[in-house]
């Protein structure tokens, strides 16, 4: 199939693409680089040795993505395109709800008159809210705390109303736990601008020595061993659960978890990157993260049922291949 990736060139994205190509699917990249940079397409093409057609535009501009729409024949889309910031959400909030409202509209929008029915969506467990673990799809959604995860929520309704109205549209709303690690060649992976937001950019840059040393948020939340609990996958397996989400697409919403099933706390992360790559992690205990939750873990049985995807890499290798591409990436 021509797949459409917006936002390719970012962390995921690129990752899918990597996957999609090597299913043997052809790729055609919509990206406005706001969180990465253009040389990411060339490194897929060195791991793939495949060709990828590069647009950089903005996927909110209806102009510049029509061309895209009537210069290819596009068979589906996996919309990854959007800013995902929590924090800067919150000071920020109609950058956010306009970028990755207006993206899923129009994409939408120019999907009906191109008849391109087949449209994989990027959300996020964040949707959940503090349910109780584990997370089913099946679950009410509950408010999140911040406009990211808003949009999010709303994304899935805009593209479910949709779907209701359209009998041949095909919808999988893909809810990602908390994707780390990198591709096994050490060549693409996670590159946050700034000071990281995220656990594992967070702990490869302290192990590097480019920051003293990990703040772990809170340590007295109802878990194993008092820190927060997360179902940490590899960005690979989640690359990986694109292509088989979009191969088993049918008419309709499908609503799947991306994750492994495994909850583990910060603590146990920092220690298994210790481990997994024999270096120390300096760190000290501080106060709670404003909006974090103490669980958030998958219910996986629907994807491997349906999809006949499940996650294959562990911890071990999440902490070795984050680490081999921090050391590789400049
Ligand atoms: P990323 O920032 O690395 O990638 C997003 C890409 O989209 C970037 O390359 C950016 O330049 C591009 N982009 C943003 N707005 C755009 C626009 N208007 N037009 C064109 N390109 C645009 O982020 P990621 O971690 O790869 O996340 C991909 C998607 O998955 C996002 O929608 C994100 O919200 C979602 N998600 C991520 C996580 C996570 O922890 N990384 C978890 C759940 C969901
Ligand atoms: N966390 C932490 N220090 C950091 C970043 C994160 O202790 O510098 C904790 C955070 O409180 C949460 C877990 O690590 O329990 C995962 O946080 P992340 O921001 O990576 O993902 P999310 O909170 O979005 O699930």
């Amino acid at each position: 199939m021509n797949i459409l990736v917006t936002g390719g060139a970012g962390y995921i994205g690129s990752h899918t693409c990597v996957a999609l190509l090597e299913a043997g699917h052809t790729v055609i990249v919509a990206d406005n680089l706001c969180n990465s940079k253009a040389e990411t397409i060339d490194k897929i093409k060195q791991i793939t040795n495949k060709e990828v057609t590069f647009y950089k535009i903005d996927v909110t501009d209806e102009v510049a993505l029509e061309v895209v729409f009537a210069t290819h024949k596009i068979d589906g889309v996996i919309h990854f395109a959007g800013l995902k910031a929590v924090g800067e959400s919150v000071e920020n909030p109609l950058e956010y709800y306009y970028n990755n409202l207006v993206s899923t509209m129009v994409l939408s929008k120019l999907c009906k008159k191109y008849n391109v029915n087949k449209f994989v969506f990027s959300s996020s467990a964040t949707v959940y809210g503090d349910n109780k673990v584990p997370f089913v799809e099946t679950m009410n959604l509950l408010p999140t705390t911040n406009p990211y995860g808003e949009t999010k929520a709303m994304s899935e309704r805009i593209l479910t109303d949709i779907a209701k109205v359209n009998p041949d549209f095909s919808v999988a709303l893909l809810r990602y736990f908390n994707p780390v690690g990198a591709h096994e060649s050490g060549v693409i992976g996670e590159a946050p601008n700034g000071i990281p937001n995220n656990l594992m950019p967070y702990i490869t840059k302290v192990a590097k020595g480019e920051l003293d040393k990990l703040r772990i948020f809170g340590n007295d939340y109802l878990t194993v061993d008092g820190t927060g609990v997360r179902d940490y996958i590899h960005v690979v397996d989640l690359a990986e659960g694109h292509v088989a989400a979009l191969d088993k697409l049918t008419a309709g919403v499908h609503i799947y978890n991306l994750g492994t099933g495994e909850g583990t706390s910060v603590l146990q992360l920092v220690k298994a990157f210790e481990e997994a790559n024999n270096i120390e992690v300096p760190y000290e205990i501080v106060e709670r993260r404003t909006g974090d939750i103490a669980s958030c873990y998958a219910d996986v049985r629907k994807a491997r049922n349906e999809i006949g995807w499940t996650a294959k890499r562990g911890i071990v290798e999440m902490c070795r291949d984050a680490w081999r591409f921090e050391k590789n990436h400049k």
